[in-house]
């Protein structure tokens, strides 16, 4: 059992690290209570590379939330076979179904954050009750909040999140995948540089930022899984907020 303060005493020390040693690190340390996510996207090639040479049986999760390019689908299947990976796609709780057909007109357009909610953020919670850890593939440079984000995260359920390319830049992420000859997603040379779900994802312009085409104009530039939305402890008080919000009534249904 770590303590806070060992986490982050070895959360400084990772900041010298080299992602493989922070992998391995962090596979050993809590297999088999560990797992890994990832979007499938031509950057998330390499922490996914690196980590299944550590151990090709690393539980994988897709948030398989059904508005995903179908590009994307087909990139994920053909990695997956030709990797030989141990991929868990996670769906949304069916049982939101009635509430937001009845109460959202276009749940992605009308209510992004309900969508991620629903779709990435309770699905993750889920699949990850049962482990230690999760490793996953946000770096520093993409968003104002993961400027901040540290290499070792507890969250308030006792699940540490662990991000080895935290310190990678996007040219040491490019140079990594042409040394290993890594497969590209099809939409990349389509001037999609980051790819979420289709009707939250534009392709951008060269002298634009990666990410300026994710929920762009919208006021969004995080689905939750990496902010306070996945970090509490306690989720009722969010659902209550978007029952409310949807039907008038706190009324619980779990
Ligand atoms: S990215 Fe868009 S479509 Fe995907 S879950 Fe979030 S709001 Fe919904």
């Amino acid at each position: 059992m770590l303590t806070k303060k060992r986490i982050a005493q070895l959360s400084d020390d990772f900041e010298s690290k080299t992602p493989q040693e922070i992998l391995t690190w962090a596979i050993e340390a809590f297999w088999p209570q560990v797992a890994m996510s990832s979007s499938f996207q031509t950057h998330s090639m390499p922490l996914l590379h690196m980590a299944t040479r550590i151990r090709h049986d690393l539980l994988i999760f897709f948030l398989d939330t059904g508005y995903h390019f179908w590009d994307t689908l087909i990139f994920r299947e053909r990695v997956a076979g030709e990797w030989l990976l141990n991929v868990l796609d996670l769906y949304r709780d069916s049982r939101w179904d009635v509430l937001v057909r009845q109460n959202v007109r276009t749940l992605p357009l009308d209510d992004p954050d309900l969508c991620c909610y629903i779709h990435k953020v309770q699905p993750m919670q889920k699949a990850s009750k049962d482990l230690k850890a999760w490793i996953s593939g946000i770096r520093r440079e993409q968003t104002e909040t993961r400027a901040q984000a540290q290499i070792l995260e507890l969250q308030d359920n006792g699940l540490l999140k662990i991000n080895p390319l935290l310190n990678w830049t996007k040219a040491e992420v490019e140079r990594y995948i042409r040394a290993q000859d890594l497969p590209s997603h099809p939409l990349l040379e389509k001037g999609f540089r980051s790819i979420g779900c289709a009707p939250c994802t534009q392709a951008v312009e060269q002298s634009e930022d990666d990410r300026a085409g994710r929920w762009a104009g919208r006021g969004k530039t995080e689905c939750g899984l990496h902010t306070e939305m996945f970090r509490q402890k306690d989720l009722h008080g969010i659902k209550q907020d978007i029952r409310l919000n949807l039907t008038g009534t706190s009324e619980s249904k779990d």
